[in-house]
């Protein structure tokens, strides 16, 4: 696929093959499955039909071993383990924080680490999700924009988060599906378990990198997780987040069709230049119209515009009166979520006030505009918005300064 932009994303290999030459199963399409079990020789009708049953074991049972797929002839169960393998990213730290958010440090087949956090709400559990490790941008307020290294991460990585993070709060349905361990060829019976009551019930892909800039893998990822037998996810519970990649906005509503939020942080071309490099690339005005003709949102699915308060730098009253007026002109279905701005080791700016904060918010609930002010949540173990960044060194400030410049440079 033909990448807009200077800084093309490193495109992904196949799905990674672990534990020797065995294929994993997480991250194909329910065709994909079919594809790879035909491959390993069974006839077109078998492939068919144990692919629908893999497919249901795996995303709506969660289970990892074949030798648990009880509707699978017992034969055949020791064939499957010995071809493929239904993976999870390596856990390589899992902390909590003292209000309740979690954060998963992760580790690829090839070792790429990359990091996923749970935030549980009185009404909500929402699920902060990874579409790269690092990010080719350099937004100069998020941790995540310093990491050199990066690289796509495939649809069975981003998908293999929902799946251990359902695995890590024992939310797979339980009790049994059949009531012989042997039936074959037996159509699921779902009044054996109940499902209700799940902590986990909202996907950000707001994690690690742009996901505009890996269309295909967090395409492929959201339809599994969307997909009615299985994880099942409505998609008004997902919203995907981007810093402003113009060209994929509206494939991205048309084909995947969720909430869409906008980093915005700044309303004119100066300072957004300066914060969210890619804006020279894609400015206000044109990003703006994209937002406009977004599929789908209306005023019951409204645009969120991400918002960072940094002090002195975009978060005067006159900006806080732009943004209104900007949002009016473009006539958009908008709601701005502001983000006290979170701060990482080397970072070359301030939270705005409290009081700063507050008087910006009220000026656009004046306007009629919902604006909340989003509360901090697992700043402690560097879980909160732009904290994630995986590499255990800390760069120095003339090195995040290179860095910035070399990923500037290639933006043109
Ligand atoms: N790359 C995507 C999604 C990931 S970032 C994007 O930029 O939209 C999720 C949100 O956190 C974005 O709005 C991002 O701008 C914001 N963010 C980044 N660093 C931050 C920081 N230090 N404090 C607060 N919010 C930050
Ligand atoms: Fe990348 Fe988003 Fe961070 Fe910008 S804010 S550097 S786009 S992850």
């Amino acid at each position: 696929m033909q990448i807009p932009g200077h800084i093309d994303p490193v495109t992904t290999g196949t799905v990674p093959l672990r534990s020797g030459n065995r294929v994993d199963l997480v991250g194909l399409t329910r065709e994909g499955i079919r594809a790879a079990l035909e491959e390993a020789g069974l006839d077109a009708k078998a492939a068919k039909l144990r692919s629908k049953q893999i497919w249901h074991w795996i995303y709506h049972r969660g289970v990892t071993e074949f030798d648990a797929m009880t509707d699978i002839a017992k034969a055949m169960r020791p064939w499957l383990t010995e071809r493929f393998i239904v993976g999870r990213p390596t856990v390589v730290t899992a902390q909590v924080s003292t209000d309740g958010t979690r954060k998963w440090l992760l580790a690829a087949a090839d070792g790429q680490e990359y990091e996923m956090v749970f935030i549980p709400d009185a009404d909500r559990g929402t699920l902060c999700v990874s579409s790269q490790v690092g990010c080719t941008l350099n937004c100069r307020f998020c941790h995540t924009g310093t990491m050199r290294l990066v690289r796509n991460l495939t649809a069975g990585e981003i998908v293999g988060q929902v799946l251990l993070a359902r695995d890590a709060l024992g939310e797979w349905p339980k009790g049994t599906m059949a009531s012989s361990a042997d039936i074959d060829d037996e159509d699921d019976d779902a009044g054996h378990y109940t499902a209700d009551g799940r902590m986990l019930t909202n996907i950000v892909m707001m994690g690690m990198g742009e996901p505009l800039y890996n269309f295909d893998e967090v395409k492929g990822a959201l339809k599994i997780v969307m997909d009615g037998d299985g994880l099942a996810l409505s998609k008004r519970r997902i919203t995907l987040s981007t810093s402003g990649v113009v060209p994929m906005m509206a494939r991205a509503g048309e084909e995947i069709g969720v909430n869409l939020a906008v980093s915005l942080h700044a309303v004119n071309k100066e300072i957004r230049d300066e914060i969210v490099p890619l804006n020279r690339k894609y400015g206000i005005e044109e990003l703006l119209a994209a937002c406009a003709a977004y599929p789908g949102a209306n005023n019951a699915r409204r645009i969120t515009f991400e918002y960072v308060m940094l002090k002195d730098k975009n978060d005067s009253d006159a900006d806080a009166r732009e943004l209104v007026r900007l949002i009016k002109q473009y006539r958009l279905p908008a709601k701005v979520n502001l983000i006290p701005f979170n701060p990482w080791p080397g970072a070359i700016y301030e939270c705005s006030s409290p009081e700063r904060v507050r008087a910006f918010s009220n000026i656009i609930f004046e306007s009629g505009i919902s604006a909340p002010i989003r509360t901090p949540r697992g700043r402690d173990i560097m879980a909160a918005c732009g904290q994630l960044k995986s590499a255990a060194t800390k760069p120095s400030r003339a090195e995040l300064d290179r860095i910035a410049e070399e990923k500037q440079a290639a933006l043109g």
